[in-house]
This record gives C-alpha cells, structure tokens and sequence, in this order.
C-alpha cells in the first residue's frame, strides 16, 4: 500500500501518518524529518535544507526528488510506506510517478486532510519539538507528562523556528501556490481521498481506516 499524504503544514498528516505506518507496518517516510535528521547531524544537505526551511521555503526539488527516491527503492518499502511531505510540488509528483512507473509500480491512495487555514495558524503556534529526539507534543492537544520536557527522552521542546506564526503564514501561502494543486493531480489520477481534519485525531484516523480497510 502506497499512501502520500497531502495537506497543509500543520493539518495533523504527520501525526496520522504516523499511526497509518504502525497500524499497517509500512515505513513512515517525512522528508521533514529526513531534512531536520541531517541539520542536526551538520550534513551538507542539513546546511543547505535550513536556509531554506527556516524561511518556510520549500527545499529545491534537485535535493529532495533522489532523495526520496532512493528511499522508496528499498527493501523495508516492498510493502508499501506512507509519505508524509513529499511530494509538494507538481514536478515531484512527476518524478514519483515517473520512478514508480519504471518499476511497474503506483501511488495507491493520496490521502488529503482538510484543515482551514485559521484552524492551522492556531494550531502550530502551539506545536512543541524535542531538540533531541525529534519527537512533536502540542501544548493543547498532545501534552506532555511534564511542561516543556519530552516523554520520551527527557530533553527540551522548543518552538520550532519554522513553527513560529510568521514562517507559518509564508508556509501556508507556499502551500496554497504549490502544493495544494497535487490535489487536482491526484484526483486525475483517481488516487485522491478527503478527510476532515479539524476533528480529533481518532476521529481522523478512524476515517483513514474505513478508507484503507482495517
Ligand atoms: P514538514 O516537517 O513536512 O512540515 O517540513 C518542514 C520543512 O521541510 C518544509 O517547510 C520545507 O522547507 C522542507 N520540506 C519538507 N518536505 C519537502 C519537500 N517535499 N519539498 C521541499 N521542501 C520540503
């Protein structure tokens, strides 16, 4: 099963990415991630990723398409894996199904999680990141045990710069501009779902699994 998630920054298609990938044992890929792993390990393409993420600019596509391309060609991905971040532009959903294509292969569900952007903006300015483990609380929705530490490895949150509410104001604009026609793509496709997202997350999720079956 091949999932993509699509959806603005901050409507929640991490968090329901994540759960599609434990319920149905397939890798849980985010480019987000990928690009914030290689930040904090000094790689050059953590150095080259933040200039343009601290901004709520969209990394170029030369260093994100072979990236997740080669990531979906191994071996953990044979059964499937869900995308969450990526594609989010036209031409990567190209190069995707370009590469899928050469190997007999396609997206099988594109699953977009509907949130306004008033919803959005409120919501990640209360978004909290572990500095060392990468895991992500929301002040409101997803406490922690205790304020500012994180559960699971007991290092500092933080507001994520590109969480702060004038990089999400750029991001959502970036979204609406580039991202948000891969829902036309993928509908010409035949692929694209709609969940409404401004509900609790069980709730989300309890629709991703009448859709995908459980
Ligand atoms: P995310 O954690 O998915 O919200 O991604 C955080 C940031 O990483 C985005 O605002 C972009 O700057 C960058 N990024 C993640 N995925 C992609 C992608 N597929 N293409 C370009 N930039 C991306």
């Amino acid at each position: 099963m091949k999932i993509i998630m699509l959806g603005a920054p901050g409507a929640g298609k991490g968090t329901q990415a994540k759960m599609i990938a434990d319920k149905y044992s397939i890798p849980h890929i985010s480019t987000g991630d990928i690009f914030r792993a290689n930040i904090k390990n000094g790689t050059e393409l953590g150095k080259k990723a933040k200039e343009y993420m601290d901004q709520g600019l969209l990394v170029p596509d030369e260093l994100t398409v072979d990236l997740v391309i080669d990531r979906v060609a191994q071996e953990d991905c044979k059964n499937g894996y869900v995308l969450d971040g990526f594609p989010r532009t036209i031409p990567q959903a190209e190069s995707l199904d370009a590469a899928l294509e050469k190997r007999g292969e396609k997206v099988d569900y594109a699953i977009n999680v509907e949130v306004p952007d008033e919803n959005i903006i409120n919501r990640m300015s209360g978004r909290r990141a572990c500095v060392a483990c990468g895991a992500t609380y929301h002040i409101v929705h997803i406490p922690t045990k205790t304020e500012g530490i994180c559960d699971r490895c007991g290092s500092e949150l933080i507001l994520r710069d590109d969480d702060k509410p004038e990089t999400v104001t750029k991001r959502l604009n970036v979204y609406h501009e580039q991202t948000q026609p891969l829902i036309d793509y993928y509908n010409g496709k035949n692929v694209l779902v709609e969940v409404d997202g401004t509900r609790d997350m069980k709730d989300v999720f309890g629709d991703i699994v009448k859709i995908l079956g459980a």
